[in-house]
């Protein structure tokens, strides 16, 4: 799940790959470790538990360990505790065969009772350990390093990506990957491996991504692909259009709060890729209008925000477009056996399109024989190869594990597919479709507003760190909106939230409501502003401090002494705007506590395990 990185050139290894494993570091972990091939062929390895900076201090920056060719890696624990033992990389007895391996061995107990009897020994509790005997035995019985990688994928069940050194091969990788991402980059005398784009972005723009069961045979300069029966293949080569600065932090204290700035333009960027002259164009995502004419309904699967994004999206494409709209969480979809009519459009959102709970949501829609679109981020992804139509979301690489940019953007490729929808479908008048498009387009710098204003939510953050439980209330959009805002607070604030539709409350959870809790109103929904009050008078009968986030000119009951205003916009897009006070609100009170705002415990930015 954690981080992958590989080198081979003519430049020291070592300091590339903890440069690659820095740019890897947001996406969280417990240990670090990297190994290196001599010129003799002789394997120099080198771990760490803790942060990369221990790594880096025990090898000299990289300096220590000589060689042009080496893996590393950042592990986030999935089998054995986080220490220097269980960190990556593994080898065999001999260190003549060494990997790193990202995802989980599933069959790996009972792979490891069988290398156990055929005489070997485990050092680590890792599945990965089991995984490089593994490659160690089918070498020992082939001598032939594709021959034992193509035969250690067809033994195993799991994920994985899986970069390993043969000391017999010196300046040489061989890769491997299934269900966990990898990308391959070149220069004219080098290649790269990662696991996701940001560690190759300062040395090559070219990359290769490799499929399921395609292994990657790395020399200087040449890179060679191979299917599972090991006969060459060709890939395509890709290039990458996000530059390296926009990984770096740019002077923000923190990558989270970069990417809160960066909405205005990631929305524009949103807009402006799909909506040209009045004109929403899905040409580029291969959707025709005869797809959307003729589905019965749509099914939105994600996991987190983009789950979220969807709970909005299912608000607006439904009022709009008057066409039915399930959301699902992408985990639950799959083993939910789904009624279908066959004719569902299903939408799966993810930031990577390396969610593996959504890929397998898209895998389980295909075999249903469903149309699937994609909402991803990254170019090239799983999601995005797999699925019937790409919309690329036009956030750039996002490094906090906490997103906001990228959710940002989902919303704005639901607002398209909703307005496109009316329109194809007709259930919108041509005039009002119009104003919609203008009013999508005022949305940057209204963002921009709050923005520019944000003194007042900062302060509030920072007086109120040290609640207990945070709530968020509000109905139809206002509710989608809230859950994302609980979420974020969650997340990084590590404070208890709960986000309630406001007419819920009063069935159970208003119980929880003490003196001091803290409630959020949402207030953006002209129709529903009234019955939200009411419900945040309940609470604060009850002692609960009142908060509000509330569109221009909402009247709120006196108590209420927190109000954080944005500006007016279509009723359809208020979440937009809502959700960038609520961001700011669980930014700064994880600024006020100290806690690490960019890689929160526990978590990691894409989630590649079920
Ligand atoms: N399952 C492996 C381990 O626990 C790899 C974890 C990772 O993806 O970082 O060591």
């Amino acid at each position: 799940m954690c981080g992958i990185v590989g080198y081979i050139g003519k430049k020291q290894a070592a300091p590339i790959l903890l440069e690659g494993l820095t740019k890897l570091e947001y996406r969280g972990y417990d240990s670090a470790g990297v190994a290196v091939l001599g010129e003799n062929g002789k394997v120099q390895m080198a771990k760490a538990q803790g942060k990369l900076e221990v790594l880096k201090n025990k090898i000299d920056g990289g300096k220590a360990l000589k060689g042009t060719c080496g893996i590393g890696h950042t592990r986030w624990a999935t089998h054995g505790v986080p220490n220097e033992t269980n960190a990556h990389p593994h080898c065999n007895d001999g260190m003549t065969i060494v990997a790193v391996h990202n995802g989980i061995i599933e069959n790996y107990a009972e792979l490891k009772a069988k290398l156990i009897r055929r005489g070997y020994t485990f050092y680590s509790e890792t599945d990965t350990e089991v995984a490089t005997k593994l490659v160690d035995y089918y070498y020992n019985k082939y001598n032939d390093p594709m021959l034992a990688i193509s035969n250690f994928a067809l033994r195993v069940r799991g994920s994985y990506a899986l970069a390993v050194l043969f000391s017999d091969y010196p300046a040489q990788i061989y890769a491997i990957r299934k269900d966990s991402p990898m990308v391959i980059g070149v220069t004219d005398n080098e290649c790269f491996i990662a696991s996701d784009v940001p560690a190759l972005l300062k040395y090559t723009k070219s990359v290769y991504y490799i499929e399921n069961y395609q292994i990657a045979h790395l020399k200087e300069g040449c890179a060679a692909f191979y299917n599972i029966d090991r006969e060459k293949i060709e890939l395509p080569l890709t290039e990458i259009t996000w530059d390296a600065k926009a990984a770096e932090k740019d002077g923000y204290e923190h990558y989270m709060l970069k990417e809160i700035h960066e909405q205005p333009a990631v929305v524009r960027n949103t807009v402006n890729y799909l909506l040209h002259d009045g004109y929403i164009d899905f040409s580029e995502l291969k959707l025709s209008d005869n797809v959307l004419e003729e589905i019965s309904g749509i099914t939105i699967a994600g996991c987190g925000s983009a789950y979220h994004a969807g709970v909005v999206m299912q608000y607006v494409i439904e009022d709009l477009a008057r066409i039915p709209v399930r959301v699902e969480l992408a985990s639950e979809y799959r083993y939910r056996n789904p009624v279908t009519s066959g004719k569902e459009l299903v939408i799966l959102i993810s930031q990577s399109g390396e969610t593996a709970d959504t890929i397998a949501a898209l895998r389980e829609a295909k075999d249903r024989g469903l149309k699937t679109l994609a909402i991803v981020n990254v170019l090239g992804s799983t999601i995005a190869r797999e699925a019937d139509f790409v919309l690329y979301t036009k956030a750039g690489p996002e490094i906090s594990v906490a997103t906001t940019k990228a959710y940002s953007a989902q919303l704005v490729a639901g607002y398209l597919i909703a307005i496109k929808l009316a329109e194809v479908r007709k259930t919108v008048t041509a005039q009002y479709a119009e104003k919609l498009k203008t009013e999508l387009g005022l949305l940057p710098e209204k963002i921009q507003k709050i923005l520019c204003d944000q003194i007042a939510i900062q302060q509030f953050g920072a007086e109120t760190m040290n609640k207990k439980d945070v709530f968020f209330i509000g109905r139809g959009i206002d509710y989608a909106v809230s859950i994302e805002g609980s979420l974020k607070l969650k997340e990084i604030s590590y404070i208890h939230s709960e986000a309630y539709a406001a007419g819920e409350l009063k069935h159970g959870t208003i119980s929880l409501i003490e003196d001091g809790t803290l409630v959020f109103g949402v207030l953006t929904q002209d129709k529903l502003i009234e019955k939200t009050v009411s419900n945040l008078v309940e609470t604060s009968s009850r002692k609960a401090q009142l908060a509000a986030i509330a569109s221009e000119g909402v009247k709120l009951p006196e108590d209420c002494k927190n109000v954080f205003t944005i500006p007016c916009t279509d009723v359809h897009f208020t979440a937009s705007l809502a959700v960038i006070p609520l961001q700011l609100y669980a930014y700064y009170l994880c600024v006020a506590k100290g806690n690490n705002v960019d890689k929160p415990r526990n978590l990691a930015k894409s989630v590649t395990v079920e």
